[in-house]
This record gives structure tokens, sequence and C-alpha cells, in this order.
């Protein structure tokens, strides 16, 4: 064996240890809360991957989409197919072409209702509540409300949190906290958001 060869498989055996150590260390199960946030492309993304995962699976998902659900989406179109998907979608467009703070309360309230019920239902798997960070920071809706829906959640439901500025205490709550850092996003050099790349 050669002094590379060497040096690598007593690094791999390190690595090896460490990792099983890791492993054994995490013995708990249950439902995990995520938040994707941050300016950078991949949020929703990630969620939808998510989402394919666990239908995968057979498992059953919710998918909340609070703004932008009027807007063409890929991947809806395709596993909304799968009869463990259920999508709600909030009534009103975007809230900066509606304009009415009323309106948009009232159809964020709306799809609340959706959400919560799903996050009280124990057969659903995993819950995403896409862009609901918005709807917390124009306030739609309250922090308390979101939290205490979420923290009672079943056991065993995971729930995903999508959008920028993500409310402090949705932090401070999540298992798992991803910052999607944009480092450079076409959109800024002009080119016109693309079918099946970026919806
Ligand atoms: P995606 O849906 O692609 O995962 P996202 O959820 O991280 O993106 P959003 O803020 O929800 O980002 O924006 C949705 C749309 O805006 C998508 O078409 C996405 O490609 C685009 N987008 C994301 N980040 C940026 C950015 N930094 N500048 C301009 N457009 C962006
Ligand atoms: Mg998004």
């Amino acid at each position: 064996m050669s002094d590379r060869d060497t040096r690598h498989k007593q690094s791999m055996q390190k690595l090896k240890s460490h990792v099983d150590d890791k492993v054994a260390a995490a013995t708990e199960q249950r439902g995990l809360m995520m938040v994707f946030t941050g300016n950078g492309k991949g949020k929703t993304t990630a969620a939808w991957g998510t989402v394919t995962r666990a239908l995968g699976y057979g498992y059953r998902v919710g998918v909340i989409q609070f703004i932008k659900g009027q807007w063409e989406c890929g991947e809806r179109e395709r596993l909304i197919e799968d009869p463990n998907l259920e999508v709600a979608i909030m009534g009103t467009g975007f809230t900066w072409e509606t304009q009415n703070r009323e309106t948009d309360t009232a159809a964020c309230r709306e799809v609340w209702v959706e959400a919560e019920r799903m996050l009280a239902d124990p057969e659903v798997y995993l819950v995403v509540l896409d862009e609901i960070t918005y709807m917390l920071k124009f306030g739609y809706l309250d922090i308390e409300t979101v939290r205490r829906a979420i923290e009672n959640r079943p056991a065993e439901q995971s729930v995903i949190i999508t959008g920028r500025n993500a409310h402090r205490d949705l932090l401070a709550m999540a298992d798992t906290v991803t910052e999607m850092q944009e480092v450079r996003h076409a959109f800024n050099a002009g080119v016109q958001a693309r079918r099946g790349i970026d919806y």
C-alpha cells in the first residue's frame, strides 16, 4: 500500500468511527420541524423534494401554498396525481398584486383552517407551509396561533416552513433550520424565471 493509500485508510477509519458514534447517539424517533429560509434559491424546491420523498414511501402529505399558489407549479402538476397528496391554495393572487389587506387576510385565514386540520391529523406524515413566513410578516396570521398548531401536532408528523425572514420564534422551535444563501441569482442579471426550472 502506498503512503497515500495508508493515510486515506486511516482517515476513513477515523471518519467511520466518528459517524458511527453520531449514529449511535441519535436514538430519538419523532417528527421534525424544519425551516428553509434565506434569500437564495431553493427553499420551495427543497420542500417539494421532501414531499416527493415522503410520497415515495406511501405516506400522506399536505401542502399549503400561501402565496403564489395560483401561479404555475410543475411539481404540483405532477405530484397531485398521487392520492396521498393534498394541496390547499390561498384563494387570492400575489399580495403585491392584490394590494388589499382585508381580502388577503380573509384568504389567508381560510387556507389556514386547512393547515390546522392537516396539523391535527395523525394520518398526515408531512405538512408543508410554503411561504407562510410572509403571512406572519404582513400580520395576516399571528405567531401564537401558528406556534400552537405546530407544537400540538401529532408526534410522528413532520412540518416544513418556507420563506424569507422567518419569525425568530419559528427558528427557535425548529429542529432543522437551513438558510439558503444567495451567492448569485440569474434574475438579477435580467434573466426571466424559467418554466420547469424556477416554477
Ligand atoms: P424555488 O421555488 O426556486 O426553490 P425559493 O422558494 O427559494 O425558490 P422564493 O423566494 O419563494 O424562492 O422565490 C420563488 C421564485 O423566485 C422562484 O422562481 C425562484 O427561482 C425565484 N427566486 C428565488 N430566489 C431568488 C432571488 N434571490 N432573486 C430573484 N428570484 C429568486
Ligand atoms: Mg419559495
